[in-house]
């Protein structure tokens, strides 16, 4: 599933041949991705100037001239790929049509941005750009984990009498929005705080270290261009994707990446989803 940087990668391989740009034509291919489509989509985005290019969590919101506001959410295997691209930055010749190419948009620029999702956990809906925070999907996050708002005095306050494992309050996505399993892992380890802990029972000092190790396993993975993914191409539209190397995230039985620890990176299931740590250096 793509975390917050590989959105942020696709955001930023979308803006330049979006940006400024007028969707020339919209193919609506089906009625539907996880929820219906927002009524008459493909009318409401013909003919658009896209103003700006957001991303809030794993959300893409692209800010139109009509005042609409189109969000699209890439789910576990929504992909972009962009073709025909003015810039040369892109593959140049448009690909034959796929199977799961569910909606595409044939910029007046001459570049087409094809959204494929074969399992269908995507999402698009159309709102009005002033009131876009209120949307059902948006009102409900946290702050954002790289923008001002999520700060140590936050964090520290946002865990206070917290019952829930520390590794359950980063993904709870009221308190810091867009975090994966993948990130948590790998700033818990960071910080040398185990997963099982209570986020209520950490001393504020090891909550504090958290905000800088969030910052910076995202601003890496981000800079790399988004980590490795099953069944997600990066906006180029190129096949591959990134390899990414993390600490402790897909490394079970690996040994710690610590100077001195003879441990190996252990597993475990919480709430469903896989955790792995190092049980020397996390406590
Ligand atoms: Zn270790």
């Amino acid at each position: 599933m793509p975390e917050l940087p590989e959105v942020e990668t696709v955001r930023r391989g979308l803006a330049p041949v979006m940006e400024g740009q007028v969707m020339a034509r919209v193919e609506v291919n089906r009625p539907d991705l996880r929820w219906p489509f927002p009524e008459r989509m493909a009318e409401r985005l013909t003919g658009q100037r896209v103003l700006q290019l957001r991303r809030r969590s794993k959300y893409l919101l692209a800010d139109l001239e009509s005042g609409e506001t189109l969000l699209v959410h890439l789910g576990m295997s929504g992909r972009m790929t962009v073709s025909g691209d003015p810039l040369g930055r892109f593959v140049h010749d448009h690909p034959a049509a796929q199977k799961h190419d569910h909606v595409v948009f044939h910029m007046e620029n001459g570049a087409r941005i094809t959204f494929n999702d074969p399992r269908r956990f995507g999402a698009m809906d159309l709102m009005e750009t002033a009131t876009a925070d209120q949307h059902k999907l948006l009102s409900v996050l946290g702050p954002e984990p790289l923008g001002n708002e999520f700060d140590e005095a936050y964090l520290i306050a946002a865990f206070r009498g917290k019952n829930t494992p520390v590794k359950s309050a980063l993904l709870d996505q009221g308190i810091v929005a867009g975090l994966g399993n993948i990130y948590v892992c790998e700033a818990l380890f960071r910080c040398g705080i185990s997963p099982l802990r209570k986020a209520g029972q950490i001393s504020a000092a090891r909550v504090a270290s958290l905000v800088p190790a969030i910052r910076d396993v995202l601003e890496r993975a981000i800079l790399a261009g988004g980590s490795s993914l099953k069944d997600f191409r990066q906006a180029d539209g190129e096949l591959g994707y990134f390899q990414h190397s993390f600490d402790v995230y897909g490394r079970e039985g690996e040994p710690c990446h610590t100077p001195g620890c003879d441990q190996v990176i252990n597993r475990k299931v919480q709430s469903g989803r896989s955790t792995f740590y190092c049980p020397s250096c996390q406590r």
